[in-house]
């Protein structure tokens, strides 16, 4: 079953048209006509959306929200309140308990069916996110904002026919929201990058309100904007909800009222902000190296699949390097594991600064490099690593107590021309016979690995 909606209403006639206006092909609907009843059934099997009405007798909403997110089963949950429409007083009342969403109690079923299906899109989010929650991440309104945060920046945009920005001014400093006015023209060609709720107003007789909100959700500076549309239109075109707008609203609403609302949508910007952050980070963390900043096996893994690709498809020039610290151990055994570290990591840092961009490096083992070096004829790759070399050896470590310690450097070389065809695999493999070489010739020295590489057809292969 794609969603599971609970009604829990005392009324026969309203549960039942509740239920005759949701699509009971798509969702599995149950009545409750009691509170206690409802709890059963919620503890039975969780439904994905509980509907119910405000004056349930015996509801407190605020207990009853609570009690949900209590219980890991129902955490995700979303609490959607029925109230009468005129009723504005109770429709601000149940979003501050913590209801997702108020909802008409003679609610018509474009509008139900649009926002049920926006009810069951934020809950595959939380889900999907659910492995790093980002703190505060709940469906609901009545949590507060994070202490210190900055002001809500809410754009009311208002279109050819009308000006909105009326509503704007009403909003004062104490609700926490900074409004701003944008023409519909000018939010659609240059949106306001540091928005983050655009309430956008629709009037009967134009389409603009609708252009815009497809201009901002794919506009490269407003797409992580959240938007509120408030609407008046009654007529059988399609939800908001549908076209992407975050939240939907008809113009009945109160100051009140779009003043939680749009502090809701922020709060949801600023989570998946957050959330979009940690991926990045968690990415970086895992492609490098904690002790010397650069690439760690990982992320070198991953290029050389990246560089295999690309040369069944354009052959190039390329050299492999490998560098290998020389008598690290007796480095260690002299000064401690600690000052190795720190050694191992200036080394890094001395090698990396004297490639250049496009070049790869990376630490691949204990105290061993390897570096990529595209499109290079064969005596600049010597070149370089004769530079690395140097550059090593000319540059003395200080480490605790003040002692110099200078590390030195052996580097295996080996090189593919456009024609030879051969795998980054086969490439390593040379460069790390030319290491042991130059290790077995005297160390702080380089070999190159004498041609050619054996070709490898596997490189053809790969990616073909
Ligand atoms: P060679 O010139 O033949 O390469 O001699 P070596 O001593 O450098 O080589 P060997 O392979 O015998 O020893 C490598 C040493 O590197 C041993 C190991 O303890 C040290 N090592 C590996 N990883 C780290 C690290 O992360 N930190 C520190 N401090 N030492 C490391
Ligand atoms: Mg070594
Ligand atoms: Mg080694």
């Amino acid at each position: 079953m794609p969603g599971y909606v609970l009604i829990i209403d005392a009324m026969s006639n309203r549960r039942i048209h509740l239920r005759s206006q949701l699509d009971t092909a798509a969702y599995q609907v149950d009545l409750a006509e009691t509170q206690a009843e409802g709890l059963a059934k919620i503890r039975q099997d969780a439904p994905d959306v509980v509907i119910v009405a405000d004056d349930l007798p015996g509801l407190r909403l605020r207990q009853f929200c609570r009690a949900l997110r209590a219980t890991p089963m129902s955490q995700l949950t979303t609490v959607v309140v029925a109230v009468r429409s005129e009723n504005h007083s109770a429709r601000v009342s149940a979003l501050n308990d913590g209801a997702f969403d108020v909802i008409d109690q003679t609610a018509n079923s474009t509008d139900l069916k649009a926002r049920m299906r926006s009810f069951l899109r934020s809950r595959q989010f939380l889900q999907d996110t659910r492995a790093h929650p980002a703190p505060q991440q709940v469906q609901g309104l009545s949590e507060p904002m994070q202490e210190f945060a900055p002001a809500v920046i809410a754009t009311f945009v208002h279109g050819s026919l009308a000006d909105h920005s009326d509503i704007a001014r009403v909003f004062d400093a104490e609700t926490g929201i900074e409004t701003r006015t944008l023409a519909a023209h000018a939010a659609r060609r240059d949106p306001d990058p540091e928005t983050d709720v655009y309430v956008l107003f629709e009037t009967d007789h134009s389409d603009e309100a609708r252009e815009t909100l497809a201009a901002l959700l794919t506009h490269p500076v407003s797409r992580h904007s959240r938007i509120l549309f408030v609407t008046d239109r009654a007529d059988k075109s399609a939800s908001p909800l549908d076209l992407g707008a975050h939240d939907h609203v008809p113009n009945t609403v109160t100051q009140n009222e779009l003043a939680l609302r749009i502090k809701r949508q922020a709060r949801l910007k600023r989570d998946a902000e957050r959330q979009r952050k940690t991926a990045t980070k968690l990415e970086q963390i895992a492609y490098v190296d904690a002790v010397t900043g650069l690439n760690n096996r990982a992320a070198m893994d991953d290029y050389l699949i990246g560089t295999d690709r690309s040369l069944a498809a354009h052959p190039r020039q390329l050299a492999v390097l490998i560098a290998d610290l020389d008598h690290f151990k007796a480095i260690n055994d002299n000064h401690g594991h600690a000052a190795g570290d720190l050694i191992l990591a200036h080394v890094a840092q001395t090698m990396k600064a004297h490639l250049r961009d496009g070049d790869f490096i990376a630490r691949y083992g204990g105290e061993e490099f390897l570096i990529v070096l595209p499109d290079v004829a064969p005596d600049q790759a010597r070149t370089v690593a004769q530079r690395l070399r140097n550059a090593v050896s000319d540059s003395p470590k200080m480490i605790a107590g003040g002692t110099y310690v200078r590390a030195t450097i052996s580097i295996g070389v080996a090189i593919a021309l456009r024609t030879d065809r051969v795998s980054t695999r086969a490439l390593c493999d040379a460069a790390d016979k030319a290491l042991y070489a130059a290790k077995r010739n005297g160390r702080n020295r380089i070999e190159v690995a004498q041609h050619h590489v054996q070709p490898d057809l596997k490189a053809q292969s790969i990616g073909a």
